[in-house]
């Protein structure tokens, strides 16, 4: 098999150490891989995962594409799994805060451009404090095995939840915060266990088993959320 059999895949060499296979949303994927890796080891690697890639690149065509959140007035938006209207209301200090109305924002400017910014720091700031409680929460069982506690960034991407790099960073998605608590937390405990396994193999999914047995249902929920 050569790469170029497979449609949409890119090859992309950098600085990395090991080879890793990426399906984005849009269908396309992307091999990278460390500079010097052969290009026969690579489609060894790639000729192992096909099935897994046509997989996940049937799934994400099923997936509908998001809808567009829109940021003016009445506009629906997600916080924890529940739908919340947005409200925006004219106000001399800019402040944002959830009430039984909905998601308020406070504004002496209601374009949505400006609305879009003070929403996403307030998200971004929310996330901040839940992810980082998920983490003490699951971290002491890697704690007692001797790792060190991932600093944690958190991101907008857009074809994956989380990572975990070899230097013990922890990405999250600020997306999540849209998703229900118990998805999110399968993402984090995910993450947590890539500091003893660091790929997807029998190590990896029996630490799942044993800290989160039923992560497998928590995975597809997650999956098949329509409103990320
Ligand atoms: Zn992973």
């Amino acid at each position: 098999m050569m790469l170029d059999d497979v449609a949409n895949l890119e090859l992309v060499r950098s600085r990395r150490r090991t080879v890793e296979l990426r399906v984005f949303p849009d269908g396309r994927a992307q091999v990278r891989a460390p500079q010097r890796m052969a290009l026969r080891d690579i489609e060894a690697f790639v000729r192992e995962r096909r099935d897994w890639l046509a997989q996940k690149q049937a799934e994400f065509a099923q997936r509908p594409a998001p809808p567009v959140p829109r940021f003016e007035d009445g506009a629906e938006h997600w916080l924890l799994g529940r739908s919340v209207p947005l409200r925006v209301i004219p106000a001399r200090r800019r402040r944002v805060g959830l009430s039984t109305d909905g998601l308020q924002v406070m504004t002496d400017c209601q374009r949505p451009d400006t609305v879009e910014r003070l929403l996403e720091n307030w998200y971004r700031a929310q996330a901040r404090v839940l992810f980082e409680q998920l983490i003490d929460q699951h971290f002491p069982f890697f704690q007692q095995r001797g790792y060190p506690r991932p600093l944690l960034t958190i991101r907008k991407m857009r074809s994956r939840w989380g990572s975990l790099s070899s230097r013990g960073g922890m990405s999250l998605n600020l997306l999540l915060l849209k998703a229900p608590l118990p998805l999110v937390e399968y993402v984090v405990i995910h993450e947590l266990c890539h500091l003893q396994e660091q790929n997807h193999g029998a190590g990896f999914k029996a630490l799942m088993d044993e800290l989160l047995p039923d992560w497998k249902q928590r995975r597809q929920q997650l999956n098949g959320l329509t409103y990320l």
